[in-house]
């Protein structure tokens, strides 16, 4: 079965090999306040700022999930109001969690095909918290770089939190222009679900300091005292760690992996112009993603292709929430290889 599905997805193939490499080196089994582990998690985290293009004053913490990422930030980072942008169901899903801990968070819902616009989007608080979905895997949409950069620097003093779960290691995001990052592996970076990176600026440490909330097991004061010493509160998922390690040693600097996926993504649409029955679910080609690629048609269709695409050997992405029946999404993630690729497009090439 090739996976196109958006997350979990085809993770790479030398995955079963360094699994192998783990177990017998005795990864699985080291402690994880012992000198093996601290050298280990050390140059994991270099090789991510290195192959990312991370600015190394940043600090990397090992989470568990992107979605145990949004309770920290709501835990450790907001004390009263946030805001928080989406036009899809992560984005929704991150404000809703926000919202449970801190009833003051304020939704600013927007439109699939809206471009935000960074002039209309400046806060009157002193400080705060804005929440920005880079890369909306449930419809397809993305955020860009220039945006990001736009809405920081018209709110300087307010932290910008960036969810880039299904974008962080497929394109070339621009770490410096905002101060919390926050992914999980099972996306671009081709692995295994069970961990999660948030990266956070000079700026979001010295918040997390000043709020000094310390009610959790993973507030972020007690995560950044542990990361001076390389390592996190809890046991962290060690292997994961180390499968992270040997795929970044791997990796091509971001700026070519970028490159490729943008030229993958450049086929699709020119793919999905030219058939008949299929097309792009997101008609605004200035805020489609680049690593996920959502497509309509009619109910009958898009049944028609699921079912006989598993028949094929090939899992494509269920479509969301209300547009399930009438969409599907296809993973444009660096792991795939150009022949899967080309199989799905001889696939929907009848459509
Ligand atoms: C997949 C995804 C999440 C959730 O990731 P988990 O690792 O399951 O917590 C959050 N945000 C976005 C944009 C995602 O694509």
């Amino acid at each position: 079965m090739i996976s196109f599905y958006p997350g979990p997805s085809r993770v790479h193939d030398e995955i079963p090999k360094y699994v192998k490499d783990a177990f017998t080196a005795g990864i699985m089994s080291i402690n994880h306040r012992s000198d093996d582990f601290v050298s280990m998690s050390e140059k994991t985290i270099k090789l991510l700022k290195q192959k990312l293009n991370i600015p190394r004053n940043y600090t990397v913490f090992f989470t568990s999930s992107a979605t145990e990422c949004w309770e920290i930030i709501a835990q450790s980072i907001v004390t009263d109001k946030s805001y928080h942008l989406y036009n899809g169901s992560f984005g929704q899903k991150w404000f809703d969690y926000t919202k449970r801990i801190h009833p003051f968070a304020e939704p600013l819902p927007f439109d699939v095909n809206e471009k935000l616009d960074p002039k209309k989007l400046i806060f009157d608080l002193k400080e705060g918290l804005i929440c920005v979905t880079q890369n909306e895997t449930s419809n397809g949409t993305q955020v860009s770089n220039a945006i990001i950069r736009a809405i920081k620097k018209n709110n300087p003093s307010y932290l910008l939190a960036i969810d880039a779960t299904s974008s962080m290691a497929g394109i070339d995001l621009d770490f410096k222009s905002a101060d919390i990052w926050l992914a999980s592996v099972q996306k671009c970076f081709g692995l295994p679900a069970g961990l999660g990176l948030m990266v956070c600026s000079p700026q979001a440490i010295e918040r997390v300091k000043t709020i000094n909330e310390k009610n959790h097991y993973n507030s972020l004061m007690f995560m950044t005292e542990m990361m001076d010493k390389w390592q996190t509160p809890f046991t962290p998922n060690v292997l994961g760690i180390y499968l992270l390690m040997r795929v970044l040693e791997n990796m091509d600097a971001i700026k070519a992996t970028h490159d490729l996926i943008e030229e993958r993504y450049n086929k699709w649409i020119i793919f999905l112009k030219s058939r008949k029955n299929i097309r792009h679910f997101v008609n605004e080609e200035a805020v489609q993603s680049y690593t996920v690629i959502p497509v309509t048609a009619d109910e009958q269709t898009v049944a028609t292709i699921k079912k006989s695409a598993k028949k094929e050997g090939i899992l494509l992405g269920e479509g969301y929430g209300n547009y399930k029946p009438v969409t599907f999404r296809i993973a444009n993630f660096p792991a795939l290889k150009e022949k899967e690729i080309k199989t799905l497009m001889k696939f929907l090439e009848k459509y």
